[in-house]
């Protein structure tokens, strides 16, 4: 039997089970075969640092310090399985598509990195804005709440965060959705 809880998509992992995880490559009772990729997630998605990450480790082979976590599932297995690419790549037998979808979300993290550098003017308001590519982005004090809210364009987010560095990662978000959805 496996010793592995079952977790959703994008729930943390518990700490303890991962470390009593063996690799699972020796064992015969968990299929080495025939998975399918579900997602790949980034698990610094939120801007978060080094220090404040929980990387993973591989369910599979238990390797640590997983940043880019690969979701596969099994027909035969309850649970999704969350491994590092390598794994990933010899479980669904696909040489391609693991790499390629954690160089995208490498390229994403990168496009991240610089966007939170940029540095952002202060209006008559005292609110943060940022012209971008012909879009008029708005980073302001919500008096209710006293917390950050951001407006792109002329749509208001709805989340509210505690630090200007938060509403700035959520402004980039916004943009990614948006072009994913080609409304930028
Ligand atoms: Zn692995």
């Amino acid at each position: 039997m496996l010793s592995v809880s079952i977790k959703t998509h994008r729930e943390r992992p518990n700490k303890k089970t991962e470390i009593q995880m063996s690799n699972l490559w020796k064992q015969s009772g968990v299929p080495h075969k025939g998975w399918t990729l579900v997602d790949v997630i980034d698990i610094r998605e939120d801007g978060q640092s080094e220090d404040d990450t929980s990387y993973e480790s591989c369910m599979m082979c238990g390797n640590e310090k997983i940043r880019y976590v690969h979701i596969v599932t099994h027909d035969e297995i309850d649970e999704e399985f969350r491994v590092g690419c390598i794994c990933a790549e010899n479980m669904t037998n696909d040489y391609v598509n693991p790499k390629r979808l954690e160089r995208e979300l490498r390229n994403k993290a990168t496009k991240r990195r610089t966007w939170l550098k940029k540095e952002w003017k202060v209006n008559q308001n005292g609110n943060r804005y940022l012209n971008y590519h012909d879009h008029h982005l708005l980073i302001y004090k919500d008096k209710k709440s006293d917390k950050y809210k951001v407006k792109i364009g002329e749509i208001f987010g709805n989340k509210k965060f505690d630090t200007i560095q938060e509403a700035k990662n959520a402004a980039f978000n916004g943009i990614s959705y948006l072009k994913d959805h080609d409304q930028w």
